[in-house]
């Protein structure tokens, strides 16, 4: 069939269309030089498509928030207060471009609501220079290494805060726990004067544990604060009921109190509240620096130094000594915080090893790889047993007497 069709081709130009002194093209010649036609115009699309992807790429690249090729992965930021989400660089582009489609009016349209939405959130989400000045209290440490605030009285405005978190509406949980004798001890205590100084003007919801609801103390609480009491099973040894809060904690996060709460802060209950501890306390990941050791260098702090527990920090690392006695943030990091923690008590367990400081040691190994986000000053929760050097401008929080021989069942 092939044969047949060059022969027809080749005897419909023979006569007289070549001049005599040209060679004549043979049907392989001229399948060859199509081929080569078609070769070259691959070629040049190829190297057009090579072109635009090249121009395409870098104009992305050097519209890109990093201005570097990172900009390519997900970013996963949960933490960060005022990140930028940034996703996949296709999509975005592809979405941006769908946009072209429509009529230049629709496209105004859009393009003033996208504005709109955008000065809106700038005019809601409130940024650390808003609130926040480090040179406030140049004495003292106010800004972490990785620039996280650590609020100290007249570093931060109240006012600021107030009319910020007031147009959020939002709701404070704290969660307390009163087992054995901690329940007549110090409980109602802690309740009233939380009442009475904790997030004042916000809606709270104490989370109230204790080993025997018939022994619920009688409190009135003030306007927009409210209680939930829970019965929980004593441990034993009060180890294990300072640990065991860990598990607790996450386990009401997960049923109800994610639900609940936008902010969520756990303290122990041998402590009183003596003047405001406002929103200026609100954060992601909120730590507090341990009374006695906030002016200690990394390696006198008492973490757990045995490399055979989950606790383990070696000599050489570590930012602060953090207290366990408060911690807070949004509901979905404290869950995270004490799953973590949890999981490293369980691990010692089965290892036969204890952490130094029980719960304390997990949290401080958990916030030397979980920088918190916003670390309160040792004014926020004091021990007057140390006396009132000139740095503790206002004390917030401040530490019950120890009565360790009294109120703990096996020391
Ligand atoms: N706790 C309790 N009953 C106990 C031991 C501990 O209710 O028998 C709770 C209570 O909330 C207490 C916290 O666990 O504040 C931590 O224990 P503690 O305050 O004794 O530890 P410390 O502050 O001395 O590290
Ligand atoms: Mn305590």
């Amino acid at each position: 069939m092939q044969r047949q069709g060059v022969a027809l081709w080749e005897s419909r130009i023979r006569p007289g269309s070549c001049p005599p002194e040209a060679p004549r093209l043979t049907a392989t010649d001229r399948r060859q030089s199509h081929e080569k036609i078609m070769n070259d115009k691959g070629k040049l699309i190829l190297s057009m498509l090579i072109v635009s992807t090249v121009i395409v790429v870098f104009w992305e690249y050097i519209n890109s928030p990093e201005g570097s090729f990172l900009w390519i992965y997900h970013s996963k930021d949960p933490i960060g207060d005022g990140s930028i989400q940034k996703g996949w660089w296709f999509p975005s582009w592809f979405k941006n471009r769908t946009y072209n489609y429509q009529g230049d009016e629709e496209e105004d349209i859009e393009k003033g609501k996208v504005k709109k939405q955008r000065k809106e959130d700038e005019d809601e989400e409130l940024q650390l220079w808003d609130w926040f000045n480090p040179k406030k209290r140049p004495e003292v440490l106010t800004v972490t290494e990785w620039k996280a605030p650590v609020v100290w009285e007249g570093t931060y405005n109240r006012a600021v805060l107030e009319n910020y978190y007031a147009k959020q509406k939002i709701t404070v949980g704290l969660t307390v726990f009163a087992v054995g004798k901690y329940l007549e001890r110090y409980l109602k205590e802690f309740i009233v004067s939380a009442d009475r100084f904790f997030m004042v003007g916000h809606k709270v919801i104490f989370y109230i544990m204790i080993d025997d609801l018939s022994r619920m103390p009688l409190i009135e609480l003030g306007r927009l604060r409210s209680f939930k009491v829970f019965e929980i099973k004593p441990e034993k040894r009060w180890q294990d009921i300072s640990m065991m809060r860990m598990k607790t904690i996450g386990e009401h996060i997960l049923t109800h109190i994610q639900h609940e709460v936008d902010y969520l802060f756990c303290m122990d209950v041998d402590q009183v509240f003596q003047d405001n501890f406002g929103v200026e306390t609100l954060g992601q990941l909120v730590a507090q620096l341990q009374a006695w050791w906030y002016k200690a260098d990394p390696d006198e702090f008492t973490y757990e130094r045995r490399s055979e527990s989950a606790a383990y920090i070696p000599f050489g690392e570590g930012d602060f000594y953090y207290h366990a006695a408060i911690f807070g943030g949004t509901p979905i990091q404290v869950l995270n915080l004490t799953q973590e923690c949890f999981k490293g008590i369980l691990q010692d367990k089965k290892n036969h090893i204890e952490a130094q400081w029980h719960d304390e040691s997990h949290l401080n190994k958990y916030f030397l790889h979980n920088k918190p986000t916003k670390i309160l000053s040792p004014e926020f929760c004091w021990d007057y047993h140390i006396g009132l050097p000139p740095d503790i401008k206002a004390v917030k929080i401040s530490w019950q007497q120890k009565e360790y021989n009294l109120v703990r069942n096996n020391v």
